[in-house]
């Protein structure tokens, strides 16, 4: 049905100890569409992705495809979810092929043609990995490096990409870069969940937005409105 969401939360909440980090948050994401949950640091981006992927306990429902997802973060990966954590998580004294082989042990075809195709196609979306397969991970740059995290993500097939901060740490051409191929994504018919604090690339790039401040979901809406919501403008563009 072209009309149920890829992904869809609701009500969810999220406790640390005594402490309440998410609130009755609810959003959805289309297939081969982009959604961006803006807001600042400490707002509750990563615990909110961490919850979605079952690393987290959480109340409240998240639905895949329309069917509730209650299954372990393996079944979630076998599902179609697929996380890139803010930490990247690249196994350091690999090479780049090695670790995208590893991103498709959770496929049942990992060693046949299928993950040899998807293997090709993250290579031609990301040249410079294809330059560097016989390099360490640990010796590649900080974009290259997040290049390989969403590349060893895609390996898995995924319905719906997480993504923590692609934009950390790096330079503004290499954000442009890296979010120019998020964009181009969209066409494989992946459905995008994209946290950032980099308020402007992330609108800039989406198709809808959520404003998240301490938990709580304030602001909803087509990404180019919210890029001209007065408040937005000035507490997240710098346009005060
Ligand atoms: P950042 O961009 O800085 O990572 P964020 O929006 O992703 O921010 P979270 O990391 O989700 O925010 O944190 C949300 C809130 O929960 C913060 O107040 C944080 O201090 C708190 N928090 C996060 N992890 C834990 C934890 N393991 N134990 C207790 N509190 C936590």
């Amino acid at each position: 049905h072209p009309t149920v969401p890829v992904l869809a939360v609701r009500n969810f909440s999220v406790d640390y100890g005594k402490v309440r980090a998410l609130h009755d948050a609810s959003l959805q994401v289309a297939a081969g569409s982009i959604v961006t949950v803006i807001g600042p640091n400490g707002a509750g981006k990563s615990t909110l992705l961490n919850a979605v992927m079952g690393v987290l306990p959480s109340s409240g429902e998240v639905h895949f495809l329309g069917q509730r997802e209650r299954g372990s973060i393996e079944m979630r990966v076998a599902h179609g979810l697929s996380l890139v954590p803010e930490k990247r998580e690249l196994f350091a004294t690999m090479t780049v092929e090695d670790n995208l082989l590893l991103g498709a042990k959770v496929r049942l075809d990992w060693r046949g043609r299928g993950a040899e195709a998807t293997q090709a196609e993250v290579y031609r979306l990301f040249p410079r990995l294809a330059e560097r397969r016989k390099q360490l991970a640990g010796t590649l740059s900080g974009g290259e490096r997040q290049m390989l995290a969403i590349g060893r993500a895609l390996m898995a097939k995924p319905k719906v990409l997480m993504l923590d901060e692609p934009s950390l740490g790096l330079a503004p051409l290499v954000v442009r870069e890296i979010f120019h191929i998020i964009s181009g994504l969209r066409q494989s018919g992946v459905g995008i969940l994209l946290v950032e604090q980099n308020a402007r690339a992330a609108l800039q790039v989406a198709d809808y937005g959520y404003v998240l401040e301490t938990g709580r979901i304030t602001l909803e809406g087509p990404a180019g409105e919210l890029m001209h919501d007065a408040r937005v403008a000035a507490t997240y563009l710098g346009l005060g």
